[in-house]
């Protein structure tokens, strides 16, 4: 069994969609393993995006994911890892297939409604980064 660390970006809660992609991680058959709302600050901001924080459009990324609580989500299933990412679609909501939660409700390669660990390892990261041990039911 396999656990992600999932983010309903502030896209996805300021216009209401939190409902409609947590449906579909339901329908998929995932459990639900821990549910919390946040504020994300600057630092950690930075560690979790240590991979992009080079780049030019990162403070671009820093301002929209502090623009409003997120709610961070930890799900469990075989395989889960690759399919939550399948169900997510790719990075750039107007490349995305329509059925997938950012080709329906994302808005452009920043807007993009939900994070979703990449692999084992990062999952593992930033599912410490997220939930303290107890807070994983
Ligand atoms: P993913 O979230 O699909 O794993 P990345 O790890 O490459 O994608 O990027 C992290 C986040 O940074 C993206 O989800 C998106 O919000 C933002 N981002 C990525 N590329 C760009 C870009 N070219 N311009 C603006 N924002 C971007």
């Amino acid at each position: 069994m396999e656990t992600t660390l999932i983010l309903l970006k502030p896209d996805c809660v300021t216009k209401g969609h939190c409902g409609d992609v947590l449906q579909r991680f339901e329908k998929a058959g995932f459990r639900i393993r821990g549910a919390k709302m946040m504020k994300l600050g600057p630092e950690i901001l930075r560690e979790h995006y240590a991979h992009i924080a080079a780049k030019p459009f990162f403070p671009e990324v820093e301002t929209f994911m502090q623009s409003s609580p997120v709610i961070a989500l930890a799900v469990e299933a075989d395989g889960v890892i690759e399919k939550v990412r399948e169900l997510v679609g790719p990075t750039d909501s107007k490349k995305a297939a329509p059925g997938t939660i950012r080709g329906d409700f994302g808005v452009d390669v920043m807007v993009n409604i939900v994070h979703a660990s990449d692999s084992l390892e990062s999952a593992k990261g930033e599912l410490a980064r997220f939930f303290q041990p107890g807070e994983l039911f």
